[in-house]
């Protein structure tokens, strides 16, 4: 299930070249085109939803495979959580009043060597 004029669908479906770090049958990974850490990779579901506040009980299983997504990828991109004062930062903005400017759900991981403090 795709929008046709959905950015993010688009990218998800390599019709609008990005930077690939993942990608699945339900998920696709990409480098943020702006980005405010050193680190900053959106993952969004293949499936169109437009925002968090879309979502129903439904959609929770995919959540929580996205949700545990969100650590295996930042291991990967070299930010994952091992102690001390290692970590990332994980951001879901939802609405004009969240920040939101895509309206394709989409998990934003932030991380790296600071310092840095945009929320998303
Ligand atoms: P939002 O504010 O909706 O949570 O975040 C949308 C994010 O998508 C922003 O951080 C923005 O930089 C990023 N973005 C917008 N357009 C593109 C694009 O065409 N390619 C990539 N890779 N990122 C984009
Ligand atoms: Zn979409």
């Amino acid at each position: 299930m795709s929008h046709d004029d959905c950015l993010f669908c688009k990218i998800a479906a390599g019709k609008i070249p990005s930077h690939k770090v993942y990608e699945d049958n339900e998920f696709y990974a990409f480098h943020d085109i702006r980005p405010a850490a050193p680190v900053h990779v959106l993952v969004i579901p293949r499936q169109h939803i437009e925002t968090l506040s879309a979502c129903g009980p439904q959609e929770a299983p995919l959540l929580g495979r996205m949700m545990t997504l969100l650590p295996q990828l930042a291991a990967q991109l070299g930010v994952g959580y091992t102690g001390d004062d290692t970590g990332f930062r994980t951001v879901i903005n939802t609405g004009p009043g969240g920040g939101q400017e895509v309206y394709h759900l989409h998990a934003h991981i932030l991380g790296g060597p600071g310092p840095w403090s945009r929320m998303g």
